[in-house]
C-alpha cells in the first residue's frame, strides 16, 4: 500500500505569550512512499519525525494537507479506522497478560464483520509470533523478556492485525548496541517478508542508513533530502545533509576557488572546472583521502588509531572548521607515525563544495 503526503504540515500553537508564532512541526511535506518499500525518517532530536508519524497514524489532526492510503484520502479516519500497526520505543505490553494474551489483545477489539473466531485468533497470533521468532515465549509475561523480545512481542502486536502500513517510533532505542543490531536486521527481514509498507522513525543516521529503502531527511520541520541511503550519502544537496550522514563525519574546511583552483587554506587542492572565484566550504568524506607524501593538502598529524582493515588518521589543519580532521585510510598504507606532517591527495568524488552563504550544494566538474 502506497502512502501519498500532499502539502502535509502540522502546527502547534506557541504556549510562550511572548513568542507568539506556532512551532511549525511539519513544514509542508510532499511525497510518495512507495508500496512495499521500508523508509527511514531521519532528522535531529525536536525536528519533527514523530510528528510526522503521528499524522500518519491519525494520532495528530493536520492543520493542512491530505494523507491517502494507496487511493483512499485517510485524512479525516480515526486512527483505528486506517489499519495501521504501530509501535514504539518503550514497548507498552500489558504486564499482566502474557505474551500470547498480548498479541490477542487487538483481535480480541475487533467488532463487527471484521470479528475472528477463537481459533482463528490463535492461529493468527501464533503465525506472527513464528514470523517474530518468539513461539517459544508465548506463555511468559512481559517482565520475563529481555527487551529485545519485547520489543519483538510489541512488533507481533502490531502485525497480527494486519495492518496496511507499519509505523515504528525509534523502535531500537531501549536496547543495548547488539541487540539494537540484531532487531534492526530482524525488522528488516520481517518487513522484507511481509512487504508491508513500513515507515521508520529514528535520529540514528547509521541505523537509518542500514535498514531503509529510502531515507528522509529532515530539519526542524522540513524535509531536506529524500533518496536511496547511498544516494544521499553520495550527492548529499547541502552541507547539513553532508554532515548528519556518515560515520565518520564528513570533514568541512573554509576553502575558496580561485581561477579554477580550489584551495583549502594555502594548498592547492584540485582543479576544477564550472566555477567563479568564491569562498566555498569543502567537505571531503574521511575515505576521500590518499595518502601521498608529495599531496598537496598538508595536515598536522595529531595520531594514528588502528582499526584492523583500515586505520583512522587524526590531523588538523588551520582551514579546518573542525578541531580535527578524520581520515579513513587501508591499514596496508604506511604512515610514517613520527612525522608532524601528513600529506594527502583528494578524491574528486568524495569533495563536495557549498555556498558559504546558503549552504546548499554548488555542483563542480574536475
Ligand atoms: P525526538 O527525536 O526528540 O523525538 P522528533 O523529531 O520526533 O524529536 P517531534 O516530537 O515531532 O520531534 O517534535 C517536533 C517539534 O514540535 C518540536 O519542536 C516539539 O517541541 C514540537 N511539539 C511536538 N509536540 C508538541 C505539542 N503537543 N505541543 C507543542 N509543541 C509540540
Amino acid at each position: 500500500m502506497k502512502v501519498v503526503l500532499q502539502n502535509l504540515s502540522k502546527a502547534f500553537p506557541s504556549r510562550n505569550k511572548r513568542v507568539n508564532a506556532d512551532v511549525i512541526a511539519v513544514r509542508d511535506f510532499n511525497f510518495e512512499i512507495p508500496d512495499g518499500k521500508l523508509i527511514g525518517l531521519l532528522g535531529p532530536s525536536g525536528c519533527g519525525k514523530s510528528t510526522a508519524l503521528n499524522l500518519i497514524c491519525g494520532l495528530l489532526t493536520p492543520t493542512g494537507g491530505r494523507i491517502f492510503f494507496g487511493d483512499d484520502d485517510v485524512t479525516d479516519l480515526p486512527p483505528e479506522n486506517r489499519g495501521v500497526g504501530l509501535v514504539f520505543q518503550n514497548y507498552a505490553l500489558y504486564p499482566h497478560l502474557t505474551v500470547r494474551q498480548n498479541i490477542l489483545f487487538p483481535l480480541q477489539n475487533l467488532k463487527g464483520e471484521d470479528r475472528l473466531s477463537k481459533a482463528d485468533m490463535l492461529a493468527r497470533a501464533h503465525e506472527v509470533a513464528g514470523l517474530v521468532q518468539i513461539g517459544e515465549l508465548m506463555d511468559r509475561r512481559p517482565s520475563e523478556l529481555s527487551g529485545g523480545q519485547q520489543q519483538r512481542v510489541a512488533i507481533a502486536r502490531a502485525l497480527v492485525k494486519m495492518p496496511r502500513i507499519l509505523l515504528l517510533d525509534e523502535p531500537l532505542s531501549n536496547l543495548d548496541a547488539r541487540l539494537r543490531l540484531q532487531t534492526r536486521e530482524e525488522i528488516r527481514r520481517i518487513q522484507r517478508q511481509t512487504q508491508i509498507t513500513t515507515v521508520f522513525v529514528t535520529h540514528d543516521q547509521e541505523e537509518a542508513m542500514s535498514i531503509s529503502d529510502i531515507i528522509v531527511v529532515m530539519r526542524s520541520g522540513v524535509v531536506e533530502q529524500i533518496g536511496k541511503p547511498q544516494d544521499v550519502y553520495d550527492s548529499p544537496v547541502n552541507l547539513f545533509v553532508a554532515k548528519f550522514l556518515g560515520t565518520p563525519p564528513i570533514n568541512v574546511f573554509i576553502g575558496k576557488v580561485d581561477g579554477g583552483t580550489l584551495f583549502i587554506g594555502e594548498d592547492a587542492v584540485l582543479d576544477i572546472k564550472g566555477i567563479s572565484d568564491r569562498e566555498v566550504y569543502v567537505g571531503i568524506r574521511p575515505e576521500g583521502f590518499v595518502l601521498d607524501s608529495g599531496g598537496p593538502l598538508c595536515c598536522n598529524l595529531s595520531r594514528v588509531e588502528v582499526m584492523g582493515r583500515d586505520v583512522s588518521i587524526v590531523s588538523s589543519h588551520d582551514a579546518s572548521a573542525n578541531p580535527t580532521i578524520r581520515s579513513i585510510i587501508n591499514a596496508e598504507s604506511a604512515v610514517d607515525f613520527t612525522s608532524a606532517n601528513v600529506r594527502f591527495t583528494v578524491k574528486p568524488d568524495k569533495v563536495f563544495l557549498f555556498s558559504r552563504e546558503t549552504e546548499d550544494r554548488i555542483f563542480f566538474e574536475v
